[in-house]
Order: structure tokens, then C-alpha cells, then sequence
């Protein structure tokens, strides 16, 4: 195959694994151990003196190390390892790179979940967490202390759709000798954080690299070397906290993440489609596709062509009780479903104020401008857009938003 530049869709076009028997896709390893002919290889590979053998599939697997291959190839890194969910990535990581009263710098508008892990379950450690708006770099300058080990953000937000600058927030994090760790779930193929200067991008597998909400999984994508820590066995998160990823599993996403690139595009079409409509139709609409939206313009400059803004879009609808209306007229319609999570081929919609940006309190919500209002929409990968939108005005006329 001809070597042209390397986009993240080519390089997952360009994996070529073979199964045991010739097969076109590799063979599942059903095993949690692996035998050895001499009982002092075993020993060698177990203090890592010895590398291409499989050991436990706690360690590693060779399913999950196809994966694992594939991620990082078109995050266009040299190591990753999977974890059984996105929080798995998300914890491994901070808990490897912050030790007992280091501080973090983060985004304030982050899932809810890994919110609820910074502020609160990190405290154990006395590991404090500052969260600024990473959208406005003195934020994070002043935030910067003689503790901070870490600056975290997500390239596009859980739920407000803010998009960080990489290319600068590397560069303040470079300056300070800080590592710089990216959630790159809303935006595979459409942003390649490794390549615009962040030390570690993770994703939550669940959403749209999997595609089919039937599994949760997750993925840390980073150099060689911080790779080994997180796997050595004395000192790995990791290996030790044992947030495996079952070769099933890895085996499924694996064929999924083929046709992620076309997926990208269909979410991020219908999206911006959906987005132009709603807004011309005089609804508050977030997009990073339009062109009020504050990152456009860094964005348009900043991400891989050809995939679009991504397939999530944010309708305020003011109050949660018109929300919740509207969210259960779409799903009646058969829209979509009311359902968290995102990256399904069909349309989820979900009021993250009340769901999973729950776990941040009220007043920090208000401060942000998440309101109990807002519907946050996976927009699926619906052939004719045209025919959704008219059945989306009709549910929205009918409970009286438009
Ligand atoms: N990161 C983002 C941006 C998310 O939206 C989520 C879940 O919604 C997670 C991480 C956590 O992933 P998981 O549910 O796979 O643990």
C-alpha cells in the first residue's frame, strides 16, 4: 500500500491482522493464561526480561492487544492499553501520574463522572483539583502551582460542547513540566490530541469508537514508556487496580472500529444539518459547527478533515419539565431513545443536568450555563435527515418549544 499522509482513518484501513487459520479477522484468545514449555521463560517474562509472550490476561492478551494496536495507531501513538470502561482509563491514568497532595488542573465542564472522582474520591488523597474553564488559557496559567502534575480536558465537553485549544494547552503544560491528559471519547477521527502535543488521550470505548451500545470499554493511549508503568506489575495502576478489558469484548470493538470513519461522518452530517435547522428556526442551539459557536474557528483550523464537528448536539429548551416532555414525545415518535450514553447508530437524548452531569453541584451547573434545560442529542446515523428533522419540528411544535 501506497504511503500517503496518515490520516486516523487510514491507518485503522491499513491494519492487516490474520487469524490462526488464515483468517481475516484475528482469532479470539479465550484464555486467562498461557503456558510455557520451560519454567524459566515464565520467570524471565514475568520480571520482564522477556518480551512477545503472554503471561495472564490481567497483564496482557493478544484480542486486547489487537485493539490496543489499532487505537493507538490511529491516535497516532506507540502504546495503549485498554481498560474495561472509560473510567477505568480515566482513574489509571490520574492515579499513575498524581501521587499524595499533588494538585490537577481540569476542565470544568467534564462528565459527570470523572467530576465526581477529581473532587471527591481523589480527596483521600489529598489530590485537589482545580477546575477552571480551559477554553481561556490564563485560567489555566493561574491555576498553575508548584503541586500541579496534571492539566486535564475534554477535546470537545461533556455536555456543553466547549472545545479546548490542544496545540496551546500543551504548549503552557510543556512550559511547566505538566502532563497533559485529553478525553477524547465526542471526537475520534475528528481530533488526534496525541499529534497536537497532549502526553495521554483517553477514550470511553462505550460511545462512538464502539458504536453499538452493547458494551463499555475503554482505552489509554500514550508513549511507550508511561504504557510500561501503567502495566508494571509492582507499582501499574493499571495492572493493579485490574481494570481489564475481556478479548470478547476487545475482539467486537475491534471490527466495529472499521467502519468508524464512516460513521464519524454521518453523525457529524445529520448533526450539523439538525444544528442549522433548530437554529434558524430560532432555537438556542450548541454546535461546534456553527458559526457562533466560540471554538468554530479554532476548531475548523485545528481538526482532521473530512469527519466534520462531531455528532453531538445541545437544544436549550429552557425548563426541565419542557425537556423531559419533549425527550418522551421524540422517543413516542421513535426519534430515538431516552437514554444517556452517546455514539449509537440511533438517535439518545438525555438531560444532563438531571442525569450524568448530576454528580456537579447546582451552583457550579448555573456558573457554566448547564441548565436542567438543555437535551443533549447523539444524533444517529439516520439516512434521510430531512424526514428526522420534520418529525423533530412536528414533537417539538407539539409540545410547544417551536
Ligand atoms: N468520558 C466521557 C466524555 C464520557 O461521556 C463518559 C461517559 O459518559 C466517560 C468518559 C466514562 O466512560 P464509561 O462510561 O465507559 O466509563
Amino acid at each position: 500500500m501506497k504511503k500517503t499522509k496518515k490520516s486516523p482513518a487510514n491507518s485503522i484501513q491499513d491494519l492487516q491482522f490474520f487469524g490462526e487459520f488464515g483468517g481475516v479477522n484475528p482469532s479470539i484468545a479465550d484464555s486467562s493464561t498461557f503456558t510455557y514449555l520451560a519454567g524459566k521463560t515464565m520467570g524471565d517474562v514475568f520480571e520482564g526480561n522477556r518480551e512477545g509472550c503472554y503471561l495472564y490476561s490481567r497483564h496482557t492478551n493478544p484480542s486486547t492487544c489487537y485493539l490496543g494496536q489499532a487505537i493507538a495507531q490511529m491516535e497516532g501513538v506507540k502504546g495503549a492499553i485498554l481498560s474495561a470502561s472509560g473510567m477505568g482509563a480515566i482513574t489509571s491514568t490520574i492515579l499513575q501520574l498524581c501521587n499524595t497532595d499533588d494538585e490537577i488542573i481540569s476542565s470544568r465542564t467534564i462528565y459527570g463522572g470523572t467530576y465526581a472522582f477529581m473532587k471527591n474520591y481523589l480527596q483521600k488523597f489529598n489530590i485537589k483539583t482545580t477546575f477552571v474553564n480551559t477554553t481561556d488559557l490564563t485560567q489555566i496559567e493561574d491555576a498553575i502551582t508548584d503541586k500541579t502534575k496534571v492539566i486535564y480536558c475534554e477535546t470537545m465537553s461533556n455536555p456543553l460542547l466547549e472545545v479546548s485549544d490542544i496545540q496551546a494547552i500543551s504548549k503552557v503544560a510543556k512550559k511547566n513540566g505538566v502532563k497533559l491528559v485529553v478525553d477524547n471519547t465526542f471526537t475520534p477521527m475528528i481530533f488526534s490530541p496525541a499529534k497536537m502535543g497532549a502526553d495521554v488521550v483517553v477514550h470511553s470505548l462505550t460511545k462512538f469508537i464502539n458504536g453499538t451500545s452493547d458494551t463499555v470499554g475503554g482505552i489509554i493511549c500514550a508513549d511507550e514508556e508511561f504504557i510500561c508503568e501503567l502495566i508494571d506489575v509492582n507499582s501499574g495502576s493499571a495492572m493493579l487496580l485490574g481494570p481489564v478489558m475481556d478479548s470478547m469484548r476487545a475482539a467486537s470493538i475491534l471490527k466495529n472500529i472499521r467502519t468508524l470513519h464512516l460513521r464519524m461522518k454521518k453523525h457529524s452530517e445529520n448533526a450539523q444539518y439538525l444544528a442549522e435547522k433548530f437554529q434558524a428556526d430560532g432555537l438556542r442551539v450548541i454546535y461546534p459547527g456553527l458559526q457562533n459557536h466560540p471554538q468554530y474557528e479554532m476548531m475548523k483550523n485545528s481538526m482532521n478533515a473530512g469527519f466534520g464537528f462531531g455528532g453531538m448536539l445541545v437544544i436549550d429548551i429552557k425548563t426541565k419539565e419542557k425537556a423531559n416532555e419533549l425527550m418522551e414525545e421524540m422517543q413516542h415518535n421513535n426519534l430515538g431513545y431516552l437514554a444517556v450514553s452517546l455514539g449509537f447508530y440511533k438517535t439518545l437524548f438525555s438531560s444532563p443536568g438531571l442525569s450524568t452531569s448530576s454528580e456537579i453541584p447546582e451552583n457550579e451547573r448555573d456558573e457554566m450555563g448547564l441548565s436542567d434545560g438543555l437535551v443533549r442529542i447523539s444524533i444517529g446515523l439516520d439516512n434521510d435527515i430531512e424526514r428526522t428533522y420534520e418529525s423533530m419540528s412536528a414533537s417539538m411544535k407539539k409540545v410547544g418549544v417551536l
